[in-house]
């Protein structure tokens, strides 16, 4: 959860306006009439009919799978890139949500430009080899 978001729904628990139902996965969601109820996983939560139920999906890098290939964390857990994107290990390069939100990982746009921006790089250096014609210009693709 971004900054923004995270202080605003802090908030609106301290309020008493939201409940928060930490660490609980839902089993599945069954008609109660024409509102939804949630059965819980664990029995730890009781079945509970809502107003309504809204999926939000998110993700956070997978830390365990990038130091598992060795590539250097930095304190909050994002991976040390060079302006290229590659990483501590020579030839891997970082890119899309795995480069951290610190570098514009998390959106569409910035999987795109950090992919090209490491496989231009990738073509130039360890193949030895000119960028095709659609390649030239992506020195204006910076953060
Ligand atoms: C619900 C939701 C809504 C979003 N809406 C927007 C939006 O409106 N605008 C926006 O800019 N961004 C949005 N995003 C973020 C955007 O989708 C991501 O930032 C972007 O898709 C990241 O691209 P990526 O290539 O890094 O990863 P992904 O698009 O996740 O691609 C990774 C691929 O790797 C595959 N994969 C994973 N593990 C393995 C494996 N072991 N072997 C082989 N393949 C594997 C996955 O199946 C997947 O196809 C949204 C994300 C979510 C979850």
């Amino acid at each position: 959860m971004n900054p923004i978001n995270l202080g605003m729904t802090e908030t609106l628990i301290g309020q008493g306006k939201v409940r928060a139902l930490m660490n609980c996965d839902i089993e599945r969601i069954e008609s109660d009439g024409a509102l939804p109820k949630v059965v819980f996983k664990s029995a730890q939560f009781s079945e509970e009919t809502f107003d309504a139920v809204i999926f939000a999906l998110g993700g956070m890098s997978p830390i365990d799978f990038l130091k598992t290939a060795r590539v250097d964390l930095d304190t909050h857990g994002e991976p040390r890139v060079n302006e290229k994107n590659e990483s501590s290990v020579s030839g891997l390069y970082v890119i899309g949500d795995l480069i951290g939100k610190k570098r514009g990982g998390g959106s569409i746009i910035a999987g795109f430009n950090t992919a090209a921006i490491a496989v231009s790089e990738l073509v130039k250096t360890h193949f030895e080899r000119d960028f095709p014609p659609a390649f030239v210009s992506l020195d204006h693709l910076k953060f």
